[in-house]
């Protein structure tokens, strides 16, 4: 599987990886299905909707903040740094990401679509304000105060700038993966249950269009039944062996 896997990818002429919070369990980033998804005695999808945020944004905040924390002390794993170094290597054209931890740009990697966003960024509710907290330097004072945060431009409620359930999806990253997808002959799927759309329609994109499917999961997914190669195993175990892998092959060249 992993040979097979490795030809495919150093043989590919426009290849791209296709990520879900699986990719970054390993870096102690709780997914949000499964037992290590609970925050307090909620459930993700009870926090993570506009409804809530309107209902309480003290709680939604307080949850987002909790997460904040959670993935500033976080580091990329193995896996994330496999991805940013088969895309140096020229294999990888980009990694479309449903993540919104940061964890693929931390490890390297350049040609990043979010196509959920990212925690770190937040926006107001009712005018065009939006900052990159990393980038502004504010990020752990803005996850230590209590408040409410404000927006700085016209005093409205700002908001995490990632996309809540029921939410669309910014649309020019969707247009980016889209396209992305349709130009790639080979997709690496890396920890994404697939059940999430529009994001999953990215490995089907590819392979409707004659392409080739890797999936690297720990257990079958959505994705599974139109994938050429299945392995099972954790991201942060796989990924290194399949990148030695790809290497052997191109030094043979
Ligand atoms: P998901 O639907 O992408 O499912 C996680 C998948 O990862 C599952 O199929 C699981 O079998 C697999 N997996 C778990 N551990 C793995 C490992 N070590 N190696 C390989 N595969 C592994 O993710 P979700 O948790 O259901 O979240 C849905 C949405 O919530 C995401 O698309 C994202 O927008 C958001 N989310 C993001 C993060 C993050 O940024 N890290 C974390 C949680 C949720």
């Amino acid at each position: 599987m992993l040979g097979h896997a490795a030809k495919l990818l150093a043989r590919a002429r426009f290849a791209i990886a296709f990520t879900g919070a699986g990719i970054s369990a390993e870096s102690g980033i709780p997914t949000f299905r499964g037992r290590n998804g609970l925050w307090k005695t909620y459930r993700a999808e009870e926090l993570a909707t506009p409804e809530a945020f309107k209902r309480d944004p003290h709680l939604v905040w307080e949850f987002y903040k909790w997460r904040m924390r959670k993935i500033l002390k976080a580091e990329p794993n193995p896996a994330h740094k496999a991805l940013a170094e088969l895309e140096n290597m020229g294999v990888l054209k980009a990694v479309i990401t449903q993540n919104v931890d940061d964890l693929h740009r931390e490890a390297g990697s350049r040609k990043v679509v979010e196509l959920h966003g990212n925690i770190f960024r937040v926006r107001c509710v009712s005018c065009s304000y939006r900052e990159n907290l990393k980038e502004s330097g504010r990020v752990f004072e803005f996850v230590r105060e209590k408040e409410l945060p404000k927006c700085p431009k016209c005093g409205s409620l700002l908001r995490p700038d990632v996309v809540w359930f029921g939410e669309p999806l910014p649309r020019e990253a969707l247009e980016e993966a889209f396209s992305l997808a349709e130009r790639a002959d080979v997709v690496l799927v890396v920890g994404t249950s697939g059940v999430v759309y529009p994001a999953a329609y990215v490995p089907y994109i590819v392979k409707e269009r004659g392409g080739k499917v890797i999936e690297v999961n720990v257990e079958r997914s959505g994705i599974t039944p139109i994938a050429d190669v299945f392995i099972r195993g954790k991201a942060g175990e796989v990924m290194p062996e399949l990148l030695r892998r790809v290497k052997d092959i191109m030094a043979e060249r």
